[in-house]
């Protein structure tokens, strides 16, 4: 029988909110890397699907949706010792009033993006307020105002998460290969100069993901391979991207900002129709959706090197997104129609027959032009590394479980982001997980793959500019 690595034992009570795709997924990370006392397990999740298999697990489901108005109460009584592990893994509940309660009595904390209570994405009316920079702020503010204290893990997926350590791990690998000797910095600063020095403007999180199964998708259905609930919301926020101290262009509806760390701009556009010119290893060039995420912003914050309001150096760094290719398909029919599909499928490992998800960083702008660093995972691989997920679940639940190690032998860190971890001990415990992780140099520019027939408005003097990337 396989062995795994053990990580240590979580005292306490395990309470994981959200079984959906990346909580199943998840379950079996725990089970097989930690010790932990089993009859203090337990999910909360109004959805009754998943209550026969958590009961054949042993697991406790509460089947309750967590709200402003109960989640001390609930929580309360969950985790009645004051210690244990909250593992945050549902949509709809707001990660920084669960943090901070957790962190108030104690309570370990880990979730996977900057979540907001139900009704924010679609109920608000001001665009500003919908920006991942303002649900981020937030959490980052409550940092400063409370620093220190007991470790909340904010944002430790795949994207965001995984992706901020394969961006320290490609600045090395760069640095190597340009017969550089750069130790690896010990600090956040020391990470600023090093990118700088390399001469790097900015970084795509460069994804393509080609899983597929055989039935062709349905009309009105929305399929994804992972939360579909997930994508819709952040792909109908407005577009977003940190933005980098090299651009001499912005768009026309661009909005800057002069609170908070100003590493991000947003514009009037929902990101998941916005198209960005991109390059994965398996297509090469290819279009990229522009949908926000909470990476572009801490990445481009984390390296900014000199004053937040005047910097001397800062990455560009945004999502650039190829989803399965029934997600694109779904989402050209839902924003065609200006309505969502009711009915929401995720692929599952068993139903697909080929494909990968390639999920990486293209730092570029550099001597060597563009680096692709990252995962490209198969789902016919996954299969034999956990069950219960594909390949797109497993980048994400492999990050969580890494998230909570380091979380377990840092239990007084505070608040955090990826960016702020020890990349090479969070790699250690993931890499297993991720199939081939792989560096490589392209000569691809966004100045390429253009139509000569229809001459477009770029600037040829930088092939690097965000107004090549973006595309029209
Ligand atoms: P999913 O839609 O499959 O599952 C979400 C679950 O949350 C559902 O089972 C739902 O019933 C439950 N839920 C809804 N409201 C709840 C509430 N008020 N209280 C408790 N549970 C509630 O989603 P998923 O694919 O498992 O994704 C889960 C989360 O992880 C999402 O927020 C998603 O954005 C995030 N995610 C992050 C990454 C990353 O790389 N960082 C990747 C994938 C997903």
């Amino acid at each position: 029988m396989k062995t795994y690595p053990n990580y240590g034992t979580i005292d306490g009570s395990i309470v994981m909110i959200g079984f959906g795709s990346i909580g199943k997924g998840t379950l079996p990370l725990i089970q097989r890397h930690f010790d932990y006392d089993a009859d203090k397990f337990s999910v909360i999740d109004p959805n009754p699907d998943s209550a026969p298999f958590l009961a054949e697990q042993g697991i406790t489901h509460h089947q309750v949706a967590l709200t402003p108005e109960n989640y001390r109460d609930i929580l309360g009584k969950l985790f009645p010792e004051g210690k244990g592990f909250c593992v945050n893994l549902s949509v709809d509940t707001s990660s920084l009033d669960l943090m901070k309660f957790c962190r108030e009595i104690g309570v370990l904390y880990i979730d996977t993006v900057v979540e907001p209570w139900a009704g924010f994405y679609f109920d608000t009316t001001e665009n500003a307020e919908r920006t991942n920079y303002a649900l981020r702020q937030k959490v980052r503010d409550e940092k400063a105002a409370n620093p220190g204290g007991t470790t909340a893990v904010s944002c430790c997926g795949a994207n965001p998460g995984m992706v901020s350590w394969f961006v320290k791990e490609g600045l090395m690998t760069l640095a190597r290969d340009l017969g550089r000797e750069d130790p690896v910095p010990s600090d956040r600063a020391g990470w600023g100069k090093l990118m700088q020095s390399l001469g790097v403007k900015g970084v795509h999180i460069a994804e393509r993901d080609t899983q597929a199964r055989e039935k062709p998708r349905p009309r009105d259905v929305f399929v994804n391979t992972w939360s579909v609930e997930g994508f819709i919301a952040e792909g109908f926020q407005p577009a977003e991207l940190g933005w980098g101290t090299h651009e001499t262009w912005m768009p026309e509806t661009a909005h800057t900002y002069d609170t908070g760390c100003q590493a991000a701009i947003w514009f009037e556009r929902p990101g998941a129709i916005t198209r960005v010119h991109t390059w994965c290893p398996t297509p090469g060039p290819q279009f990229g959706f522009l949908v926000t995420h909470n990476e572009s912003i801490s990445i481009a914050d984390y390296f900014t090197v000199g004053d937040a309001a005047n910097p001397e150096f800062r990455p560009t760094c945004h999502y650039a997104y190829h989803p399965c290719d029934d997600a694109v398909l779904s989402l050209h029919e839902m924003f065609g129609a200006g309505v969502q599909q009711k009915i929401h499928e995720i692929l599952d490992v068993d139903e697909i027959v080929t494909g990968i998800d390639e999920l990486g960083v293209l730092i570029y702008g550099h001597e060597k032009n563009a680096l692709w660093y990252g995962s490209r995972l198969s789902n016919a691989e996954t299969k034999a590394l956990a069950p219960y997920q594909n390949a797109t679940g497993l980048q994400v639940t492999s990050a969580v479980l890494a998230g909570m190690v380091w979380a377990l032998e840092n239990p007084q860190a505070g608040i955090v982001e990826t960016d702020e971890m020890d990349h090479v001990r969070c790699l250690e415990v993931q890499k297993p997980y991720l199939g081939p992780v792989e560096a490589h140099y392209t000569d691809w520019t966004p100045l390429q793959d253009r139509w000569e027939h229809f001459p477009e408005d770029i600037d040829e003097s930088d092939p690097w500019q965000f107004r090549n990337v973006l595309a029209t």
